[in-house]
């Protein structure tokens, strides 16, 4: 290969005491106090608005960290217009030289930025150390580096010639310019789905979460210094509605790059096939949307591995991952001690501010979202199909804390068993050992979503069972293990069904859908 070839980013510990971990904490207190301003970033400028909109941390929602400048229309257009602008030297710069700007950003996020955007994912997302860590920096890394390492690939490959005739592929950017919506739950997922498109000589106006404002300011930062040029990705704060509307009504719009809610998704679906006619390209289009992801246990499964996969696949970052474990399919013979061993996991667990590292489950994202939990919560409570065996406590007194839920229902068609929840909250079915092949079906066709789901079992003939039974309900499947934490290069993310197009993110099959090929044949 041309470049370093791509190695996964070693994740820090942060152990207890450790210079690391004191230096994150330190660089955590000083940007809690600082109050940030952050502009919209269009052609390289920085944009300020009369409408300052204030951010809270979802641990803290009385404590302003800082307000951002809030765009309207006329900031699309601009934006459009910019990226349109930039296209025309971007376009023509060799792919070493836009290579080398995220290779630089890479190299930003490793090392003197780490703290930094670590710092911002914990206050504005509510993540703690290891899951920023993993999320901001590892995955960030893994993102920029490996994608590189595509798209080297791609462009390397060789001609094929014979007798006089040179056949080749020139792989082009997409004609027009590309539209990134991402969500608050990934810092990575939020600076990959803007770099991977730009990486490819395409430009992109980039709309984040309103939720995730602080750390996607400190992606651009990271960008700008990386040497990325005025307009190539212009990143802008504006209603998701209205902006789509707009974005997708222009005649150059070429792809949405889209991370977030399958109705939101499927409402730009609709928009771009109105619009058809408007386009002078079939615009790419790429989605992940969620899930309803599932942990399905065979009774010659391991109960220590099963709980723990339970306690970290549901309950790291607060259940919001699109990955996270949100139900589980015990048998009868395995679920006292499965429960006993989860509830001993879940003692030992501490709730509270990123600000103390020790704390495993923070905040959720903000008020919506717990009185969604807790609607939840009080249901079971009051159900005659299910009841609250674990957490079930919600205190908003200071942040949105929801206590790690876990609720056993007698029903698996019962509401959290198949409705996305998005929060500290998994449920359980158990099934009669006997009924093993039924429950398959069930695990299949109980929901729309395919995105992750497990199965445990020690038994061969049962692992292969279920992975033919289950062949559509996951596009990433995990065997023993848990359904969360894919790593960039190991194992592509995504999945389909109502979960998304599976184009599998941090893979050469996803950075395909942003160029659009030349097929050359040249006879001599
Ligand atoms: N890639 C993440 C994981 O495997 C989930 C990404 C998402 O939530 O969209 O846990």
């Amino acid at each position: 290969s041309q470049v370093p070839m791509a190695v996964n980013e070693p994740v820090n510990s942060y152990a207890p005491g450790s210079h690391e971990v004191k230096s994150l904490i330190s660089t955590y207190k000083t940007m809690w106090k600082e109050s940030i301003e952050i502009p919209m970033i269009i052609g390289g400028k920085a944009i300020k608005t009369a409408e300052e909109v204030k951010l809270y941390s979802p641990q803290d929602h009385q404590h302003s960290v800082g307000f951002y400048h809030k765009g309207d229309m006329s900031h699309v257009e601009q934006a459009i217009e910019s990226a349109l602008k930039a296209k025309e030297q971007w376009n023509k710069l060799g792919w070493e030289h836009r290579a080398a700007i995220f290779l630089k950003a890479a190299d930003l996020v490793a090392g003197p930025y780490r703290d930094r955007l670590n710092a911002a994912t914990m206050i504005g997302q509510s993540k703690n150390v290891h899951q920023a860590e993993i999320d901001a920096a590892c995955e960030f890394i893994d993102f920029l580096r490996f994608n590189v390492e595509f798209m080297t690939e791609m462009y390397s490959e060789q001609p094929i010639s014979d007798n006089g005739i040179w056949n080749r592929s020139e792989y082009r950017p997409l004609e027009g310019f590309c539209f990134a919506v991402t969500p608050f739950n990934f810092t990575a997922i939020s600076g990959n789905l803007p770099s991977c498109m730009a990486m490819l000589g395409n430009v992109v106006v980039w709309k984040p979460s309103d939720k995730q404002i602080y750390s996607a300011h400190v992606i651009m930062e990271i960008f700008r210094e990386a040497g990325l040029p005025d307009g190539v990705i212009n990143m802008i704060f504006t209603d998701g509605k209205e902006t789509a509307e707009k974005v997708l009504a222009h005649p150059d719009f070429a792809g949405l790059h889209f991370t977030g809610s399958t109705a939101v998704f499927q409402g730009m679906w609709k928009m771009i096939g109105n619009n058809i006619h408007t386009y002078k390209t079939y615009p790419r289009i790429v989605g992940e949307t969620g899930g309803k992801d599932f942990i399905m246990v065979h009774p010659s499964a391991n109960a220590q591995a099963v709980a723990t996969a339970m306690v970290r696949g549901a309950f790291e970052y607060q259940g919001q991952k699109c990955s996270a474990a949100s139900r589980a399919y015990i048998p009868q013979s395995l679920w006292n001690e499965v429960k006993d061993i989860v509830g001993q996991q879940l003692k030992s667990i501490k709730i509270g501010s990123p600000e103390d590292p020790s704390n495993f489950v923070n905040a959720v994202i903000d008020k919506n979202s717990f009185e969604k939990c807790k609607g939840y919560i009080e249901r079971a409570e009051k159900s005659d199909v299910a009841e609250v065996v674990f957490g079930g406590t919600c205190d908003d007194s200071k942040g949105w804390f929801v206590h790690p839920t876990v609720i056993l229902t007698s029903n698996p068609q019962y509401e959290s068993m198949v409705e996305e929840i998005f929060g500290p909250i998994l449920t359980v079915f158990v099934y009669e050992d006997s009924e093993w092949t039924n429950t398959l079906k069930i695990v299949d066709q109980t929901s729309p979503y395919s995105l992750t789901g497990s199965i445990f079992a020690q038994d061969r003939y049962a692992v292969s069972e279920a992975y033919n039974a289950l062949e559509n309900a996951a596009g990433n499947f995990y065997i023993n293990d848990k359904p969360t934490g894919a790593v960039v290069g190991q194992q592509p993310f995504g999945g389909a069904r109502a979960s998304g197009t599976n184009d599998k993110a941090g893979s050469k099959m996803n950075l395909m859908r942003w160029v659009s090929v030349r097929s050359v044949k040249e006879t001599f």
